[in-house]
């Protein structure tokens, strides 16, 4: 069998952690396995390395931020080897150059094109446990790049797909996917299975216990994912393409702090506005979430829109700039808003569920700002203090809980 393991940040963060790991991966390896380790960075180690980055320059070039964001996960995979070569288990640690994994030339937000199988199928063949760093990448001009927040996932799931390994675990420090974040909601309840297509929703609602570029991947290359915990035994949730599960109406809830509300204001009431906007928008990568235009009035109107709290600094720097492209008077943001949605396959099929869940945040009392649907969630943006309680009450409406 050949194994994928990938262990996040906190499954690494220490010495004891680091043993844990290495001593759960040995396990696999003397049974035989050949076994192939992602590791993101340390802890909270790639947090503080943006923060010093910031305090150097508050707007650092994108290039040199991956240049040093790379550090994190090759500090984890060296001590990973460290550990294991202290075990007598034959180790050996790769970075993405020489691995070579194969990335668009997108700083910061790159997606892995290609990998090269050949070094690491080498090493196991000699019997060494493979240790790769993940969330990093090469780009065309042989620059390191890395692929967004929370993208070791993307990693392990890529190699697993480029080596056609027997499974792909994903180990964290919760034991599963939840109806809700266990850390906001207590009685969320695990799932033992989820499909893609939910498990896409959850992960691109905000729900970061896997990246969502990962859950793409793993749905177009058929691997299927079991994500568990580190610190035990217990059975995780397998990701896959079909559950036997019946199908909920409302599977989860899921909230989102990397949001901030633009407003374009008093734009021509004339077509192309819109186009001409997020087109410049679009050329910058910048995604766009929530949109919402008023009925025109005077001939004029106002565009409002989500856009990633990452990128609300870029996304007014091109109104600024274009603000007469787009003949606007003026636009504004708030980035105090957080995005609440609830992701469930059977919701196209049943109606007031739209209404069941504006019931629970009125009866927390909290004011809707922007509302946004598809067949398979619905999104509130509302303040961002509030997301807590909002989880919470609308995951009690729905009955999601164990208890
Ligand atoms: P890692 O460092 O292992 O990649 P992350 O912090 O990226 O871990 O992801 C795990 C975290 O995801 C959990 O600690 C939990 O707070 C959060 N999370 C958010 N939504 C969910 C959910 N629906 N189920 C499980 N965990 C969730
Ligand atoms: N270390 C990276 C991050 O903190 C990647 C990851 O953890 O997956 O975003
Ligand atoms: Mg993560």
């Amino acid at each position: 069998m050949l194994v994928v393991k990938k262990f996040g940040g906190s499954s690494v963060a220490n010495k004891e952690r680091i043993f844990n790991v290495a001593k759960r991966c040995a396990e696999d390896y003397r049974n035989g396995n050949d076994v192939v380790v992602v590791l993101s960075a340390m802890g909270k180690t790639t947090d503080g390395l943006i923060a010093q980055a910031k305090e150097i320059n508050p707007n650092p070039p994108k290039r040199e931020m991956d240049m040093l964001l790379v550090t994190g996960e090759q500090m984890s995979v060296a001590y990973m080897a460290m550990a294991m070569a202290s075990m007598g288990i034959p180790a050996v640690s790769l970075n993405a150059f020489q691995v070579a994994m194969h990335t668009s030339s997108a700083y910061t937000n790159a997606r892995l094109k290609r990998i090269d199988t050949e070094r690491i199928r080498n090493e196991l063949d000699a019997r060494k446990i493979v240790i790769v760093t993940g969330f990093q990448g090469v780009n065309r001009y042989d620059d390191f790049t890395t692929l967004g927040r929370g993208g070791s996932d993307t990693t392990a799931v890529a190699l697993a797909a480029a080596l056609h390994a027997d499974s792909c675990e994903i180990y964290t420090d919760v034991e599963g996917v939840y109806t809700a974040d266990p850390r906001i909601v207590p009685n969320a309840r695990k799932m033992s299975e989820v499909t893609y297509d939910e498990m896409l929703e959850f992960a691109s609602l905000g729900a970061k216990v896997l990246h969502n570029r990962s859950v793409e991947m793993a749905k177009k290359y058929g691997v299927q994912l079991v994500v568990r915990s580190s610190l035990n035994y217990a059975e995780g949730t397998v990701v896959k393409e079909e559950t036997k599960m019946e199908k909920m109406i409302v599977s989860g809830v899921a909230s989102d702090l990397n949001t901030a509300r633009v407003s374009v204001i008093g734009v021509k009431d004339e077509p192309g506005i819109a186009f001409k906007l997020f087109h410049y928008l679009a050329a910058k990568n910048i995604n766009i979430d929530i949109i919402l235009q008023s009925v025109g009035r005077d001939g004029t109107k106002d565009i409002s829109f989500t856009v990633p709290r990452t990128d609300l600094q870029e996304t007014l720097e091109i109104i600024k700039e274009h603000k007469d492209v787009f003949t606007a008077n003026s636009y504004e943001s708030d980035e105090h808003v957080a995005k609440v949605s609830i992701i469930g396959a059977g919701m196209s099929s049943n109606p007031g569920v739209a209404a069941k869940m504006f019931e629970a945040l009125y009866g927390a009392d909290i004011n809707i700002k922007m509302i946004s649907t598809s067949e398979i969630r619905i999104t509130v943006l509302i303040d961002e203090n509030d997301v807590n309680r909002a989880m919470r009450a609308i995951h009690d409406k729905f009955d999601l809980g164990d208890d």
